[in-house]
């Protein structure tokens, strides 16, 4: 029997697509790659994704698993091989439980991350992890590319919110590590493999979520700011006054911000004319009055100290949430705008403002005119460092005569400043041929090891993340 024949007597017709336009599953958010899939599966429970497994070991066919497709490094869709199957966790978007006192959730791997938060919230906690494509990504995807966003800063990455994990090995077995313990030294921990895996050992399908209590009351500025080196001194001076309170420290750019004004002109920027802004939450644990009023003390030292030059508070729940807004569309004005090439960047902090201006300059000196739109969650020492073509000149021309040379400048440049070449979207196919140039070759070894003791048929997403040979 052919594989699609037994991936219908086990999931239904219904669950095995084959025909028709499979372009949500097949093609990346970009819109830069398209594969195409032997089928598209369905799974409705983790027993149905063992089965499929097991199939597929026997016909010795690679998975790709796929939450919501908003992954940035083209790891969620198939090759154009048409002979992989693509497993999509879509149907499988339970909320399983929530422990107020345990301060813990346990979810299907489908869910999407919106609702994961919104479950917490309707509980009175918090769910931390915040990203722009929120409304679509899932927490199996989150936790495969090990996702960042905007609070990583406080609450750390998906990997530091995450008790435990159930998963289906590439043999098809189940790993039930739905722990929801904060302390369990019993050996390895098996869970942080399968975290940033990109689904390259196996399929996430449950795991269990820490969460918080909810702040008594968050509060959210913008402030502009004349140099980047100003934003890096206003960065320690939030460490300083406010130490913990801090939750988000975002930098944009003047481009990054007039991209969203031209394509979202309903979330033009205040501070057109300033070179940097930065968006900085603060969450407290006490009155509103208090957060209030110690930020505006922060902003007015600030200013004294010539770190800021002008500063709006928002005063209502729903302006905080606009000036967010502004800040999470950059990555979809610049989609709109056209291709550029992406660098997700980190780099210690100390570092950043002599990386972009020798970077910077390095590229001007490239391609004269070319457009930078840098932004990202400076807190953290991260970057999307992206780089657009210069005016009039059309984008594929742009990228098919400097793409490779542009890409080798930047990651140079991180190397060379003590940075990793992918913060937080991963390596996926993107940057699978680039990451041997940048990580440490034992490093290297050893995922290997591990990619061939927990696969040893490579079906699992193969060609992702790290190369067999
Ligand atoms: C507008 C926008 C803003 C973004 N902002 C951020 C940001 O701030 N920070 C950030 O880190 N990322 C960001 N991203 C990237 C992306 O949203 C994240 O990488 C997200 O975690 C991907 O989740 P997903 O469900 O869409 O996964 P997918 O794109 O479907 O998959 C991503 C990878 O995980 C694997 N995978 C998916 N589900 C599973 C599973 N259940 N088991 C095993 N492997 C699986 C896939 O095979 C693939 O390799 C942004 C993307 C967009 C479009």
């Amino acid at each position: 029997m052919s594989l699609i024949t037994e991936l219908q007597t086990l999931l239904g017709t219904a669950h095995v697509l084959f025909e028709g336009d499979l372009s949500a599953y097949e093609e990346d958010w970009r819109k830069r790659s398209r594969g195409r899939a032997l089928c598209v599966v369905t799974p409705a429970n983790t027993q149905e994704v063992a089965e499929v497994v097991k199939l597929c070991a026997a016909h010795q066919t690679s998975i790709v698993p796929q939450g919501g497709n908003t992954g940035l490094v083209v790891g969620s869709i198939p090759d154009e091989s048409g002979q992989q199957v693509l497993l999509s966790l879509k149907r499988m978007r339970a909320i399983q439980a929530i422990d107020t006192e345990n301060l813990s959730i346990t979810v299907q791997a489908g869910c999407v991350l919106q609702e994961v938060q919104e479950a917490a919230s309707q509980a009175g906690l918090l769910f931390p992890l915040s990203l722009g494509s929120q409304g679509s990504c899932t927490i199996g995807g989150n936790l495969s590319t090990n996702a960042g966003g905007t609070q990583v800063l406080r609450y750390g990455n998906t990997r530091d919110l995450c008790l435990g994990l159930e998963v289906v090995s590439a043999s098809g077995e189940i790993y039930a590590g739905l722990s929801g313990l904060r302390k369990d030294n019993t050996g390895y921990d098996l869970k942080n493999l399968f975290i940033g895996a990109e689904g390259t050992l196996g399929i996430i399908t449950a795991a269990t979520l820490k969460l918080y209590p909810k702040p008594q009351s968050t509060w959210t500025a913008l402030v502009a700011v004349h140099a980047l080196d100003n934003c890096v001194s206003l960065l320690s001076h939030c460490h300083q006054a406010l130490g913990a309170q801090l939750t988000g420290f975002e930098v944009m750019n003047q481009f990054s911000l007039s991209l969203v004004s031209k394509h979202l002109p309903q979330l033009a920027c205040p501070f057109p004319n300033s070179p940097w802004c930065v968006l900085l939450e603060l969450s407290d644990s006490e009155s509103q009055a208090h957060a209030s009023e110690q930020l505006e003390n922060l902003l007015s030292s600030a200013m004294e100290l010539g770190l800021a030059s002008n500063a709006i508070i928002a005063d209502s729940l729903q302006k905080a949430k606009h000036l967010w807004h502004i800040r999470e569309s950059i990555t979809m004005a610049q989609a709109m705008e056209g291709l550029n090439i992406k660098n997700d960047i980190s780099l210690p902090v100390s570092r950043i403002t002599e990386f972009v201006r020798i970077t910077d300059q390095a590229l001007q000196d490239l391609v004269p005119g070319v457009q930078l739109v840098n932004f990202g969650h400076l807190g953290d020492g991260n970057l999307h460092y992206n780089v657009q073509s210069p005016p009039n000149t059309p984008a594929h021309v742009f990228l098919d005569s400097f793409e490779d040379q542009i890409n080798t400048l930047v990651y140079q440049k991180v190397k060379l400043y003590g940075g990793s070449i992918s913060a937080e979207h991963g390596i996926g196919s993107l940057k699978v041929q680039t990451l041997p140039d940048y990580k440490d070759p034992v490093a290297l070894k050893l995922m290997r090891q591990i990619k061939v003791s927990l696969d040893p048929l490579n079906t699992m997403n193969p060609n992702r993340v790290i190369l067999l040979h």
